[in-house]
């Protein structure tokens, strides 16, 4: 046989998880190479994505509790609840999709090797133990899927003690009630929306000009709104000069300036936790030496199949850049698996989804308002304020909003977005009718379970075509698809 393997794939997060299942179904011998000696499944599972929703749940649980039943007025959230209970939730969750990844590979036999792999030659890898054992493997196809890494700050150091960063947090003996977060991505927002519905004093320190910049301008609002409830307070356009230890005062001081009168300010903190801005893992793994193009972010540069400037080699995941999102990686190493076995009808089409897991959550697709205007487009904006449902009375949450955002001529959404309970879960919904073109009639022609958040749908449909009727399309054309006259 010219080579040991059909596939051989470099990480285990969702890109090379997802490649590895779809190669097997295929029938294709895979072999899935990772660095981590402990564990299988990249910052997705190990670090990030289920780690982060597993502590946003417990938190959104501690905080709708509490709202309900929880005040006894004399203590927060921070004193009665202990992180270690937090923490070993969030273990037990973490071990169980460990175990889950671990099963999946055994059941569709896939082979695993530890240690840093990395390119010899279009077909050949070299993986490195951490015995410093190193062997070499052929393939006909290989996919990087290394993932990324946050960057590290220039002015202090991330000593896992004063200093966490998401994979250190676990340090945390107990919930902080003062937490300096550094960083404006989103992460750092979930973060910071985590400890603030624990009753943590947060204050954001971040260099941008603003924060989730993306978002349809009055979900924006909402969050705002949403934001100002809670004891969190988000600095734009600063610059933290150093991060010290105050014995005297017994707490953590970060200095930061600001950009807008360049003043030096000191806030005082139990504790602070940065998130540095991911960076692809592409170096030490054979790029130059293969020829593989790079852009100018240094991602590795792929076309529409996830396929590198070198044929047999195929990229995935963080490592080629936005979204780096979890969900997006799973999709991107599935069709680079269907390319490799002659599938090329696979491909990511349209717009696709965007959940942030803040405390209200915040979900959209397609275009926002703005960028329909920007655009010359002609359509009307459908609105569900979530306290009209009955399923927001019944679940003591009154803050939400659904926005369609709807074509006049054709009725066909050109962008949903959700803020409030459930939004990542009835975006997809929309994203279901938004794709197959049905007209935003599917959702009031047709019965939706009641009460349930979906039947904001409903309402922003109802509104919406309310809206078209009044700039002078007659009602009944409207709801019978008759054509008006
Ligand atoms: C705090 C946080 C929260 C997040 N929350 C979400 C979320 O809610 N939803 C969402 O969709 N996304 C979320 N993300 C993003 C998501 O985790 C990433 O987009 C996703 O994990 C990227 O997948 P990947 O397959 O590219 O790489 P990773 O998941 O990063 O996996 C890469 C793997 O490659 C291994 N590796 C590196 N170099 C080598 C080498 N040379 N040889 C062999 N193995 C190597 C690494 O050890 C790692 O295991 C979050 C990220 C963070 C940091």
């Amino acid at each position: 046989m010219k080579y040991d393997y059909d596939l051989i794939i470099l990480g285990s997060g969702p890109a090379g998880f997802s490649a590895a299942m779809q190669s097997t179904k295929f029938g294709k011998k895979v072999l899935l190479v990772e660095a981590d000696a402990k564990h299988l499944g990249g910052a997705w599972i190990n670090a990030g994505t289920v780690p982060s929703k597993a502590l946003r749940e417990a938190a959104a649980s501690i905080f709708k509790y509490n709202q309900l039943f929880g005040a006894d007025g004399a203590s927060r959230n921070y004193q009665r609840y202990k992180m270690a209970d937090l923490l070993r939730f969030k273990d037990q969750v973490v071990k169980y999709e460990n175990s889950e990844v671990k099963r999946n590979l055994i059941k569709n036999e896939v082979h695993t090797a530890r240690g840093m792999g990395h390119l010899l030659d279009p077909h050949t890898v070299e993986v490195s133990d951490h015995l410093g054992t190193r062997k070499k493997y052929r393939a006909e196809f290989i996919l990087l899927a290394t993932g990324s890494s946050g960057s590290k700050p220039k002015n202090f150091e991330v000593d896992h003690r004063l200093v966490v960063d998401n994979r250190s947090l676990v340090n945390m003996s107990h919930v902080p009630k003062r937490l300096v977060i550094i960083g404006g991505g989103v992460n750092a927002i979930e973060y910071a929306t985590i400890f603030s519905a624990l009753g943590t004093k947060v204050n954001l320190l971040s260099s941008r000009e603003t924060y989730l910049p993306f978002l349809d301008s009055e979900i924006k609002k909402e969050f705002d709104l949403a934001l100002s409830q809670q004891r969190m307070v988000i600095h734009t356009q600063v610059y933290v000069e150093g991060v010290s230890e105050n014995p005297l005062r017994n707490c953590t001081e970060v200095k930061y300036r600001s950009l807008k009168d360049n003043e030096l300010r000191v806030l005082e903190t139990e504790q602070v936790l940065h998130f540095g801005i991911r960076q692809p893992n592409t170096r030490g793994i054979g790029l130059e030496e293969v020829g593989i193009e790079m852009n100018e972010e240094g991602y590795i540069s792929v076309n529409g199949h996830y396929q590198t400037s070198v044929p047999s080699v195929y990229a995935a995941g963080d490592i080629v850049g936005f979204p780096g999102l979890a969900s997006a990686s799973f999709t991107q190493g599935r069709i680079a698996s269907c390319h490799m076995a002659n599938i090329d009808n696979v491909k990511l089409s349209g717009a696709h989804p965007f959940g942030i897991y803040t405390i209200p959550e915040i979900s959209s697709i397609g275009l926002t308002e703005d960028e329909a205007i920007s655009q010359g487009l002609d359509f009307a904006v459908g609105r569900a304020f979530y306290k009209e449902l009955t399923k927001s009375s019944v679940s003591n949450t009154t803050l939400g909003l659904l926005k369609l955002i709807i074509d006049r001529k054709t009725l066909n959404l050109l962008g949903v977005h959700v803020i409030g309970e459930n939004a990542c879960d009835i975006i997809h919904i929309g994203q279901a009718v938004m794709k197959n073109k049905i007209d935003v009639r599917y959702f009031v022609d047709n019965i939706l379970n009641y009460p349930t958040f979906s039947e904001a749908y409903r309402v922003a449909a109802f509104n919406g075509l309310n809206r078209i009727n009044k700039s002078g399309v007659k009602y009944r054309s409207l709801i019978s698809s008759e054509k008006d006259s």
